[in-house]
């Protein structure tokens, strides 16, 4: 329902959801299910809470100078935003209006729910492409790897300024083909700005325990700065932006 959605929460961050300092709106309810996945919190919808947008607004208007100042804006994240389309699309409309810079951080594996209008009032897309081929993205999300991949043909049809994400982890998503052939892939794509490589980690392991559920990567080590910087030298090889 427009108007009003669910969310986990919400809460301010620096540098990792899109330029300067953000209000980040976390909602709830996920289709996938990554084996890395930092807020399992978020992933069903009945265990969050119910907000209007206007509430939002009300919270957001708060911060208002202070992230504007900064640089910053707003970014809906999650979860999985566009789960709730109507509520994201609002959100995003709502604060484009009155000027805040806007993100969507999504995988991408629901596009087809963004309209164009949406897309339009999103200043930046942060796109996960969590693995470029087919079996090892499945095996990763328990999804499907094309919705996302028609979704950034989409956005750069549409000149929708994005940010692709990529978390490296050790002996799972660090194969130099499958990392050669997105780097490929997204250098055919002019309205990405950079490539994020960001390193897996185990922060959210206690997170897990305290929710009963088992962390699968538990026995995964960080990547190395050797692995770090081989795979943002593959990106460059190929003249997209990476840090
Ligand atoms: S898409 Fe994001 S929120 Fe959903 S399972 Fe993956 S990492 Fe977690």
């Amino acid at each position: 329902m427009n108007g009003s959605g669910v969310i986990e929460s919400w809460d301010l961050s620096i540098g990792v959801d899109g330029p300067g300092t953000r209000f980040v709106v976390f909602t709830c309810g996920c289709p996938l299910r990554c084996l890395y996945c930092h807020n399992p919190e978020t992933w069903r919808m009945r265990d969050g809470r119910p907000v209007t947008v206007d509430d939002l607004m009300t919270e957001i208007d708060r911060y208002r100078r202070f992230i504007t100042v900064a640089g910053g804006g707003v970014t809906v994240s999650g979860g999985e935003p566009l789960l709730q389309p109507g509520f994201t699309a609002e959100l995003l409309r709502r604060c484009h209006e009155i000027g805040l810079h806007t993100a969507l951080d999504t995988s991408g594996f629901l596009g087809e729910r963004a309209t164009d209008a949406m897309l339009a009032d999103t200043d930046l897309v942060l796109l996960d492409i969590k693995a470029f081929d087919v079996a090892r993205y499945r095996r990763l999300t328990g999804g499907a790897l094309q919705p996302t991949l028609r979704f950034a043909r989409r956005l750069r049809d549409l000149g929708r300024p994005t940010w692709v994400r990529f978390v490296l982890v050790p002996g799972l998503t660090d194969d130099p083909d499958d990392i050669d052939a997105m780097a490929a892939f997204v250098a055919g794509l002019d309205n990405v700005e950079v490539v994020d490589v960001l390193p897996f980690h185990r922060m959210a392991a206690a997170k897990y325990e305290r929710l009963g559920m088992r962390f699968p990567l538990a026995g995964v080590e960080p990547p190395d700065q050797a692995l770090l910087d081989r795979v943002r030298g593959q990106f460059r090889a190929h003249g997209v932006q990476s840090r």
